[in-house]
């Protein structure tokens, strides 16, 4: 049979995550406590994060239980569609079998949901009333406000301002789900009121919208945090997804040749490649590509270091691949993509060459997301469409070369609240970014110092 979808039955949702931590190639170092530079505790992370959260981010456990209760939310959506991108194949006229992970069908139109639920269902097991977060674009505040509005806890939003008048539907998911929404940096929060004295006609970022979250969170004892990437738990929870492809494959009799997702702090591209890193760690063949903004190179371009996850420097240090903590990248459409950092977990796979990473401009990657839209039919997020144009090259490079290679890529969300940034692609009005050596020499230079290391 020739699908162009291969699903799953709800039944066969996974019922278990994957722990990628016992089988990386050598221990991930732990984040360090900004004022010691030693290890940071369970202790350390209580006043943000519920304990059994806090567990795994240290699991070596190969597998973790999916709780009953967040297996039934999952099945509000998943498990998701696995299809076969015939069509632009032809387009293409390549010979590689090209296929995508279809997770745009969640509530809220992405990945992020895979994480958000469990997130909500721990808090609010720990007996938490309210969950604090920050948004850039506003999917990941959208997707914790839809899971705790589905376990019953309060969310407060702090979405970075640029995008908070630049996307103003994300904030109406929020809204109608139920949370609270504030531009970033506001007034609420001595980070914010600090940044605003200094730079009152900032854009605001990613960093400094978790510094404030951060900062409600542990000045409210019925409030934790939540972030939406970059941390172990994260990435593990969106495991669910590479979980359900490996299954997919093998229902469709086929095995992939490459994989590809795009990379904004790298919970998607984790989630969706993870569970094939064994493989490859045994001897397969098998490349895996993070692809992220010329704008925001963290993985092309970034030192691999110590360094606060946030702008204020209330969070651990964690070792990654990093532009600085003091970085504003510009305000490019693929706004899920603009953080300084990278998860510890993926940077420390990149840095032992298990994963390779590559940076495109904005244009060529919308060219990429046309091509797909007028083929494939489906309209991705502007985030997404950074893995499409690297399937695409890939899929060239198969055509010039005659392999028959199976490529797959994750679509990690659809674009129908980013049509602003389509119309800005068709009016010819995008404009491709690099960022200055200098100025990321200048944001290096402000990394935190960490002793003996
Ligand atoms: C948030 C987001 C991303 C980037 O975040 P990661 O943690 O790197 O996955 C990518 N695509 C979509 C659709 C998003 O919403």
């Amino acid at each position: 049979m020739d699908d162009y979808r291969i699903n799953l039955a709800e039944s066969e949702l996974p019922q278990a995550w994957y722990n990628i931590q016992p089988d990386l190639p050598r221990p991930l170092p732990p984040y360090l406590h900004p004022a010691t530079g030693q290890p940071v505790g369970p202790q350390d992370l209580a006043p943000i994060f519920p304990l059994e959260i806090i567990m795994q981010e240290v699991s070596r456990e190969p597998q973790i239980p999916i709780p009953d209760e967040v297996l039934r939310h999952y099945r509000l959506w998943r498990p998701t569609p696995l299809h076969r991108a015939r069509c632009l194949e032809q387009a293409l006229k390549t010979p590689a079998r090209i296929y995508y992970k279809n997770e745009s069908v969640s509530p809220a139109g992405s990945h992020k949901p895979n994480t958000a639920v469990p997130q909500a269902y721990y808090n609010k097991a720990a007996g938490m009333r309210r969950l604090a977060t920050e948004t850039g674009a506003g999917q990941w505040g959208s997707a914790l406000a839809f899971a705790c509005n589905l376990v019953g806890l309060e969310c407060t939003v702090y979405m970075v301002k640029v995008s908070y008048y630049q996307k103003p539907y994300r904030r109406s998911l929020m809204h109608l789900w139920g949370a609270q929404v504030f531009p970033s940096p506001t007034d609420r929060t001595n980070a914010g009121r600090g940044i605003l004295a200094r730079t009152p006609d900032t854009s605001g970022s990613l960093g400094m919208a978790i510094s404030e979250a951060v900062e409600d969170a542990a000045t409210h004892p019925d409030t934790n945090y939540s972030l939406g990437s970059v941390l172990n738990h994260v990435a593990l929870h969106q495991t669910v997804i590479g979980l359900e492809v490996k299954r997919q494959l093998a229902l469709a009799g086929d095995a992939p040749d490459v994989l590809i997702g795009c990379v904004g702090g790298g919970s998607n591209f984790a989630g969706f490649a993870f569970p094939f890193v064994p493989d490859k760690l045994q001897g397969r063949d098998l490349r895996i590509i993070g692809v992220e903004p010329t704008a925001c190179p963290t993985l092309t371009r970034g030192a691999y270091a110590y360094d606060f996850g946030d702008t204020s420097g209330l969070t651990p240090l964690m070792l990654m691949y990093t532009l600085g903590h003091n970085f504003v990248p510009p305000g490019i459409h693929a706004g899920g993509l603009r953080y300084h950092g990278d998860s510890p977990l993926l940077c420390l796979l990149v840095h032992d060459r298990v994963i390779e990473a590559r940076a495109y401009p904005q244009t060529p990657v919308f060219e990429a997301a046309r091509l797909f839209v007028q083929t494939e039919g489906l309209i991705p997020a502007p985030e997404t469409a950074h893995a499409i144009k690297a399937a695409v090259d890939e899929a060239v490079r198969c055509r010039e070369t005659g392999r028959e290679e199976c490529i797959v890529f994750n679509f990690s969300g659809h674009g129908y609240l980013d049509l602003g940034a389509y119309d800005a692609f068709l009016e010819g009005d995008l404009k491709d970014v690099e960022f200055p050596e200098e100025e990321l020499q200048r944001a290096l230079r402000e990394l935190p110092a960490v002793a003996g290391r």
